[in-house]
């Protein structure tokens, strides 16, 4: 018998997804961003689910490379840029376009003899204060890009840091684009903006391509729910129930004793654990679904099993389902109760759970 673990990755849901940011933002060309291994659904399943988009985005060299030996022929783009020299020549051999950030990567650009010319996209640090030039020194790092025989096209980039929130105090998306806006005024070149909350929550936003993340992936990136933005989550981790243990008040469970009964119940165990991605922080009262009732966790999350309070499941028994996160239980909730964000538990996913794909 197998481990009952499974992680179902519903690649319709993907396409749905997809098609929300085109009727968000009909109007603009769409990065699918496919990093971290298509943020844990398969890099090479995103590819299919995503074969309308304009253009895949991502950060590993050696996957976008493999895009492009796997017969995907339109645009892919190195959100980081490259980091080494020696990793220019074949960047430009496989048409893949990249973001240059600074100096040193510009540097490298103007030194490099390359067989084809590139696409690059100029990235502007507008108050992320992570990758880019400041809008101060932009137009001479836009001037210098310029004089570069090897390139053919500079687009004009940057990255929001507070698009899921509209009334930001410290840094609102419309500071932001202000920067932006002025730096940038009269350059040619395409512009480079949004990601998921920027399609969602600002899909006005003038820009000639959006970056789309977590919403393709039926998470949302804040704001709403992903149901109130009409996503479809497109992760579901699954297991089941291979124990009951019928504890007496005052029993404790799991490493640590850490939960200890205030009455006589049931708890039941579940095939999942921080192995396979289930973040081991998770406190007590995290919802868990158990043949369909929500529960909660208790006791500390072991490597391979975790633990729930079976008192609200009618009938449990060795075999119940149980959804830790997926369309029964939005992997906010989990995350939120973990101290963090959808996003991370995705690409936390271990290659131990079994894949199920739907399509
Ligand atoms: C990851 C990433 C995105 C996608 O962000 P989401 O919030 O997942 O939509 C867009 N742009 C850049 C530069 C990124 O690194």
């Amino acid at each position: 018998m197998t481990r009952p673990l499974t992680a179902t990755i519903d690649i319709r849901a993907m396409r749905h997804n997809f098609s929300v940011v085109r009727s968000s933002v009909p109007n603009a060309k769409a990065w699918a961003v496919v990093k971290a291994d298509a943020y844990g659904h398969g890099l090479e399943r995103a590819v299919r689910a995503f074969s309308d988009a304009d253009g895949l985005a991502l950060i590993e060299i050696d996957h976008a490379i493999d895009l492009r030996k796997n017969g995907w022929r339109k645009p892919i783009l190195l959100l980081e840029g490259f980091f080494n020299a020696d990793e220019l020549p074949e960047l430009a051999e496989h048409d893949i376009s990249f973001a240059i950030a600074n100096d040193e990567q510009m540097a490298i650009l103007e030194k490099a003899a390359l067989s084809k010319p590139v696409d690059v996209h100029l990235k502007m640090n507008t108050g992320m204060n992570r990758l880019g030039y400041q809008p101060s020194g932009y137009r001479a790092a836009y001037e210098r890009l310029s004089r570069i025989p090897s390139v053919k096209r500079i687009s004009c980039m940057t990255h929001f840091a507070n698009s899921e929130d509209p009334g930001h105090l410290k840094l609102p998306v419309t500071e932001q684009l202000r920067r932006f806006d002025m730096a940038t005024e009269g350059l040619p070149g395409e512009r480079n903006l949004s990601n998921s909350a920027g399609i969602l929550l600002h899909p006005h936003i003038r820009t000639d391509w959006v970056r789309p993340g977590i919403m393709l992936y039926g998470g949302t990136p804040g704001g709403k729910t992903a149901e109130e933005f009409g996503l479809i989550p497109a992760m579901s981790l699954d297991s089941e129930i291979i124990q009951i243990q019928h504890i007496r008040k005052g029993d404790s469970v799991g490493y640590g004793s850490l939960f200890t009964a205030e009455t006589d119940m049931a708890i039941g165990v579940v095939a999942c654990g921080y192995a396979d991605g289930y973040p081991r922080v998770a406190p007590e009262g995290t919802p868990v679904i158990v043949d369909g009732v929500r529960t909660r966790l208790v006791g500390r999350v072991s490597m391979d099993m975790l633990t729930v309070d079976l008192t609200p499941v009618r009938n449990a028994h060795i075999g119940s389902r149980v959804n830790l996160w997926g369309k029964e239980l939005p992997i906010e909730e989990v995350a939120a109760a973990a101290g963090t964000v959808g996003y991370e538990l995705m690409c936390a996913l271990s290659s131990r759970p079994q894949i199920i794909e739907q399509d």
